[in-house]
């Protein structure tokens, strides 16, 4: 009787202690530190992808990363002839993402959460002569970083040491058809050895008009969209607005399309200075981005805390497999070794190719997609003797 009332005592007392710290991360949250950060990224006159500024953005979202305690890496890359839509001429440029790591305590494997948010900005026409002289993007989106710089502050303030790693990261040419997400997944799937648990993307966090968010969450990632929708009610006063009509529109759209579980958060009515000379810190309303902030902090802590400790090792699995696409090839990457089948299949559920006992982890058939349109959206099945893996890719 004594045992049993100790486990008991004990197993409340874990949870009650797990609720508190969660609680006391979540108090530490200031909207007067989000307030400085949008400011501080505005007093930059532009961040208009192909401005010189960029390079200085990143390197202060650098500076201030670090004094945080995160590994930080600047990830830059070369942008030659870049022309797209309006743009009156190319541009060629580096551009640079900024990836920031604390590792968690787990067995040594690189396993972590993404939380991002791009801070390049444009204004009201692709015009470089407008872009270029004045784009203070404070709600699009100096808005969606402030909110991941001050999870960076009060994760480092609580000394929070998770299971599994957190990264932070944000990304330059969102404005310009995904750059800059596009460069870091392209160049992590030749060489990164991660497996990563999920992405939560922030992008225009700041316009608020009915305490309400969306929600844009993508098919096959139920346990994310789940944890999201149960920490928005315990630890916020915002109303989720779950949909799926933004989902292409940012970074987490890369994300998903390279095999990852995703999910997206903006406003629930765009800011109406989006995009214009006038998107300034003064629209923005802190008290709603204290909200998003607390649900954006909550879903990181629950995951790299593995609060619910469970269906963790499935995403690990599934999130690990990679699949991707060059020409007509079709690559997979870390199958499982115990992988029975793979199929690809049709949003409607339509088998166009099925094999038995593919050769593993990294795998490559050329002539799977010749018959099969460009950015047709396709499933893969991975058949394991425990489960059937489903992820959704983009061809
Ligand atoms: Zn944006």
């Amino acid at each position: 009787m004594k045992r049993i009332l100790s486990f008991l005592c004990l197993t409340f007392l874990c949870a009650t202690i797990y609720a508190q710290d969660l609680d006391r991360v979540l108090q530490q949250i200031s909207k007067d530190s989000i307030q400085y950060n949008v400011e501080s990224l505005q007093s930059f006159p532009t961040r208009f992808t192909f401005s010189p500024y960029c390079r200085e953005v990143a390197f202060y979202l650098k500076d201030r990363m670090q004094n945080y305690g995160f590994e930080v890496e600047i990830d830059s890359f070369y942008v030659e002839n870049f022309i797209w839509g309006d743009m009156e001429e190319s541009c060629s440029m580096y551009l640079y993402n900024v990836l920031a790591f604390l590792p968690g305590y787990h067995d040594g494997r690189d396993t972590s959460f993404f939380l991002g948010a791009h801070y390049d900005d444009r204004s009201v026409s692709y015009s470089l002569d407008d872009s270029f002289v004045l784009a203070p993007g404070a709600d699009d989106n100096a808005s969606g970083v402030a909110c991941l710089l001050e999870i960076a502050r009060v994760w480092s303030k609580e000394n929070i040491r998770s299971k599994y790693g957190l990264r932070i990261e944000f990304y330059s040419g969102e404005e310009l058809c995904f750059l800059g997400s596009s460069h870091r997944l392209d160049s992590w799937s030749r060489t990164y050895p991660t497996h990563p648990l999920g992405m939560l993307n922030l992008d225009m966090v700041g316009n608020n008009s009915s305490d309400s968010i969306h929600l844009e969450y993508y098919d096959f990632c139920e346990w994310l969209t789940n944890l999201a929708l149960e920490n928005i009610t315990t630890y916020t006063n915002l109303h989720a607005n779950l949909d799926q009509e933004y989902i292409e529109r940012s970074d987490s759209w890369i994300f998903y399309s390279w095999g990852l579980d995703a999910l997206f958060l903006t406003e629930n009515d765009f800011s109406p200075y989006y995009h214009t000379p006038q998107d300034s810190s003064i629209y923005l309303d802190y008290e709603y981005m204290i909200e998003v902030t607390k649900l954006a902090t909550s879903i990181a802590y629950d995951v790299a805390t593995d609060k619910n400790n469970v269906s963790l090792d499935e995403a690990i699995l599934e999130n690990a497999i990679k699949v991707y696409t060059q020409e007509n090839t079709l690559y997979i990457d870390n199958l499982p070794n115990q992988t029975q089948e793979i199929r690809l299949m049709n949003v409607l559920g339509k088998t166009l190719y099925q094999e038995k006992y593919p050769r593993t982890s990294h795998y490559s058939n050329s002539q799977i997609l010749k018959n099969i349109p460009k950015n047709s959206i396709l499933l893969l099945q991975v058949v394991t003797p425990e489960k059937v893996l489903t992820k959704k890719f983009v061809r």
